[in-house]
């Protein structure tokens, strides 16, 4: 079967879904071609319990504008993270302190040196051009050493290095050695500073929304209706100076004038284009691998943690589960904690059944909040890098080198072929806020 459309738009993320949008609000042709059988790509969610769960992207922060313009636009109400109590800090030995903030208590000289590197961070993240990072100052420096290189040098204290090589794997679900120095500033950047990215008041994750993130794609999907086609992979573009021909599995094609492709690079690099894309191109999708996740969320019948004083909220350094969230929705009686498996502990233990895994979250969890949570009303999971259209989480990691030797092709269109995605957002790169810009921002330089 063949069909003739203004645009095709490959992905229903949130990214393709606001560009195909905003398409046809302006009265263009547009199709959007769905691997899967559902849309919104690293949203997802879930009933259990009689409660909706995200499995995948879930809060949202102050800056992310677009986000909660989307959310009020779709009529879905948002509310804020429940913080009230105190925070528990689990150190290396076990030993479990309750804190307020931030940071735990871990003992004056190694807050002291955390504190100092993080306003160090701070200031170099402040260099970073996020329209062009290869265009900052030293970049080339800033890009020669890994975030795991940096830490090294900067802090002196065990504890301080810990504390940094947590917040890494919280926020980029890798190790230090995985990432350039200039892709963490950038980051950070991004998405205004490392306080913002890390903090729950006045940071990223402030606000949840009420039935879930996945409702924003769920949304934009009805109103696009039978423009989204799902269980349509694409697997070859044809491109050329009068338009592009897209094959999706099947063998179906689409004609189009233009095609947005909204994937993670390493997939969008999985497609067949003929004629093949420029060395450049390709070099960067060649480099550009996926973090680690597996996100676990477990359902309590109430907050039960609440009446001890205790936020919900977690670091532990034994793990496996870095940090814990209380993300219950104040409109239901369940206790909702939000956990996740970051780089390498969630590359080792997606090896290991999914039995082994859960009774490892459930032993840390009643290490820190008592034999109450070994017996949750549901306990539900989900590994992202075993998914074959998503293969991590949650973005795309750029590894020394690769913003200055092949930054300039992460968005410069390739005759009528364009790039969206959050890993091409300037501002919330790795966010949904990202991808919902980048979305806009493709649909607004198609003119087809
Ligand atoms: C566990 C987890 C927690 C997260 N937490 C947060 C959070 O709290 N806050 C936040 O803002 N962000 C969070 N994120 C990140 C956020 O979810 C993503 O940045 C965002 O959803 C990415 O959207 P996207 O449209 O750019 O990409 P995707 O959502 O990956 O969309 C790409 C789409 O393309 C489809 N596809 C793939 N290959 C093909 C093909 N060949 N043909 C057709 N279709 C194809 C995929 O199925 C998918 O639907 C989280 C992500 C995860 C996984």
């Amino acid at each position: 079967m063949t069909k003739s459309v203004d645009v095709v738009v490959v992905g229903a993320g949130l990214a393709g879904l606001s560009c195909a949008h905003v398409l046809s609000r302006r009265a263009v042709d547009v199709l959007v071609c769905e691997a899967r059988d559902r849309v919104g790509g690293r949203t997802d969610s879930a009933v259990v319990d009689g409660e909706t769960v995200d499995l995948g992207g879930q809060f949202l922060g102050p800056g992310q504008d677009r986000a909660y313009a989307l959310a009020a636009d779709l009529g879905i109400p948002v509310f804020p993270t429940h913080t009230d109590g105190f925070h528990l800090a689990e150190d290396a030995a076990g030993r479990i302190r309750r804190f307020r903030g931030l940071v735990p208590r871990l003992g004056a000289l190694s807050l002291l040196d955390f504190a100092q590197a993080e306003a160090r961070f701070e200031r170099l993240a402040r260099t970073v051009d996020v329209e062009a990072p290869w265009r900052s100052p030293r970049a080339d420096l800033l890009d020669s050493q890994t975030l795991a290189v940096w830490i090294r040098r900067t802090l002196r204290t065990a504890g301080g290095r810990q504390l940094f090589t947590t917040a890494t794997r919280l926020l980029w679900a890798c190790e230090p050695s995985e990432l350039s120095l200039l892709h963490a500033l950038f980051y950070a950047r991004a998405a205004g500073s490392l306080r913002t990215v890390m903090a729950t008041e006045n940071g990223a994750q402030q606000d949840l929304l009420d039935g879930g993130a996945h409702a924003l794609a769920v949304g934009l999907a009805d109103r696009l209706g039978d423009r989204i086609r799902l269980r349509a992979p694409v697997s070859r573009i044809a491109h050329g100076g009068d338009g592009a021909t897209v094959t999706v599995e099947s063998g179906d094609t689409i004609r189009a004038r233009r095609v947005v492709v909204a994937l993670p690079p390493a997939l969008a690099g999985r497609i067949t284009y003929d004629p093949p894309l420029p060395a450049a191109r390709d070099s960067l999708t060649q480099r550009l691998a996926m973090g680690a996740t597996i996100k676990c969320m477990i359902v309590y019948a109430e907050p039960f943690w609440r009446s001890a004083g205790l936020s919900g909220h977690a670091l532990s350094l034994p793990g496996p589960v870095a940090a814990l969230a209380d993300s219950s929705s104040p409109s239901s009686p369940h206790g909702i904690l939000t956990g996740v498996l970051e780089g390498a502990t969630a590359r080792h233990l997606g090896t290991r059944p999914a039995a082994e895994r859960k009774s490892l979250v459930l032993a840390e969890l009643t290490r820190l909040f008592g034999p109450q949570a070994a017996h949750p009303a549901a306990y539900i999971e989900r590994d992202w890098t075993a998914e074959p259209y998503t293969r991590g989480a949650y973005a795309a990691l750029f590894p020394p080198g690769t913003w200055t030797q092949h930054g300039p092709a992460l968005r410069t269109p390739i005759g009528p072929i364009h790039w969206a995605g959050t890993e091409t957002a300037t501002h919330w790169y790795g966010y949904m806020d990202g991808a919902i810009r980048s979305g806009e921002s493709a649909a607004a330089a198609i003119n087809p």
